[in-house]
């Protein structure tokens, strides 16, 4: 296997980082790429107002979420006493790895000085090294000096990739802007996010009155990545019906976005927040982790981001339904259910159906979910049933 190897602090990890590994996934043809925060960086001292190591490392994976399922973030150094050197990073890993192959992925700024790290040579023979221009004024032909330079002294395996996106940023500057409310072009969302829900780098934002692109940012810091389409399509899709069927399409939106804020917390996280929030849980909610988030969730929302009640009941309700629903309760119900992103059969008969019949629509949902659970042996929900009884008796009296 080819592995890269990105190190850096992190503080916080930006987007061109995140092109960088991008573009050494490709170019290098990797199989997998490590990034591997330190913990005290040899080459520089920790800034004061930096991150702690471990919001550093959850800021990281966050990164790492969005650079697909080859990409993993790894904790050694962390957990490492004294300066987190390179060499012992890669003495570890080729234990764990001993026939696989390692390119050290860096910027100029570190690619220039490797000769002067501790342990340089020994580096240089357990990987390879890639450099590549963190800036468009950086001259590739220094770059080629050095790399010259380093294979002829010390045998080295150099290369030099042109990353075909440039995000001239440092994560020094972005702290500072970060103080001053600006920097969120430069990074990730979900990182955007973890940052805002943490206050790092003086950010002081009010999480009760966030902006859209801010709230999506927390909601998203909150999953795993591969959620996150999904919940912009159903944040799209409850807007539309909103729109189509009369509702607040601002409230809608913010259902949209919050709904699944606590999807991926533990039994154990969700049975704290139920006990913190005075949510009480029937028998079956106490041994069902997937029908607890939407409980949490709710009360996230209202807590952590103010969300009015109609949007707490409607986030409240999305997994089960339940008799007597509201019009925006219906509206993340259905949108849940059918957003782009769900591909099962019926979908596209269930679309359709929500542009002439809302009603209709979250009943056949409701049915397709009994038959669901029916084909599944798992046990329905009662509220599910009540659901479908009240829409159905609703219908029979029309
Ligand atoms: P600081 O400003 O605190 O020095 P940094 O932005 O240089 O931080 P690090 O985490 O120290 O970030 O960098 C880790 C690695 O990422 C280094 O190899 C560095 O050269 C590279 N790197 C940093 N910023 C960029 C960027 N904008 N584009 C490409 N690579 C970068």
């Amino acid at each position: 296997m080819k592995i890269g190897i990105y190190g850096g602090t992190f503080d916080p990890p930006h987007l061109g980082h995140m092109e960088a590994a991008r573009a050494a996934l490709t170019l290098l043809e990797l199989d997998k790429l490590f990034l591997i925060p330190a913990k005290l960086p040899p080459h520089k001292d920790m800034p004061a107002g930096g991150a702690d190591p471990l919001a550093r490392m959850s800021m990281t994976e966050r990164m790492a979420g969005g650079l697909g399922p080859n990409v993993e973030v790894l904790d050694l150094e962390l957990y490492r006493d004294g300066k987190s050197y390179t060499s012992d990073t890669l003495e570890e890993l080729h234990k764990q790895y001993p026939d696989d192959e390692f390119w050290l992925l860096m910027g100029t700024d570190m690619f220039l000085s490797i000769q002067t790290w501790h342990a340089a040579e020994r580096i240089l023979s357990l990987a390879g090294v890639a450099g590549f221009a963190r800036t468009e004024s950086e001259n590739q032909e220094l770059l080629e000096v050095q790399a010259q330079y380093l294979h002829n002294t010390y045998g080295a395996k150099v290369c030099t990739i042109q990353l075909p996106h440039i995000v001239d940023v440092s994560s020094t500057q972005l702290r500072w802007e970060l103080s001053l409310g600006q920097g969120r072009d430069k990074l990730y969302p979900p990182v955007y996010g973890y940052i805002l829900r943490h206050r790092l780098y003086g950010t002081h934002a009010d999480l009760k009155h966030l902006d859209w692109p801010e709230l999506r940012a927390c909601s998203y810091s909150m999953v795993k990545a591969k959620r996150i389409p999904h919940i912009r399509g159903a944040e799209e899709t409850a807007v539309h019906l909103a729109e189509t069927w009369g509702a607040d399409p601002d409230l809608a939106r913010m259902a949209g976005i919050l709904h699944d804020c606590t999807k991926y917390y533990t039994m154990e996280e969700q049975l704290n927040l139920c006990a913190a929030y005075g949510i009480e849980l029937d028998e079956l909610e106490q041994r069902s982790v997937k029908l607890l988030h939407a409980k949490t969730g709710a009360a996230i929302a209202r807590d952590i981001y103010g969300a009015p009640e109609e949007v707490c009941s409607a986030i409240y309700w999305h997994t089960t339904g339940r008799a007597d629903m509201t019009l925006l309760e219906k509206i993340l119900y259905i949108a849940d259910y059918m957003e782009p992103n769900r591909d099962f059969e019926g979908v596209d008969q269930l679309r359709a159906l929500t542009e002439t019949d809302l009603d209709g629509a979250v009943l056949l949902g409701l049915e397709m979910s009994v038959q669901e659970m029916k084909d599944r042996g798992n046990p329905l929900h009662f509220r599910t049933a009540e659901a479908r009884d009240w829409l159905k008796g609703q219908r029979e009296h029309e």
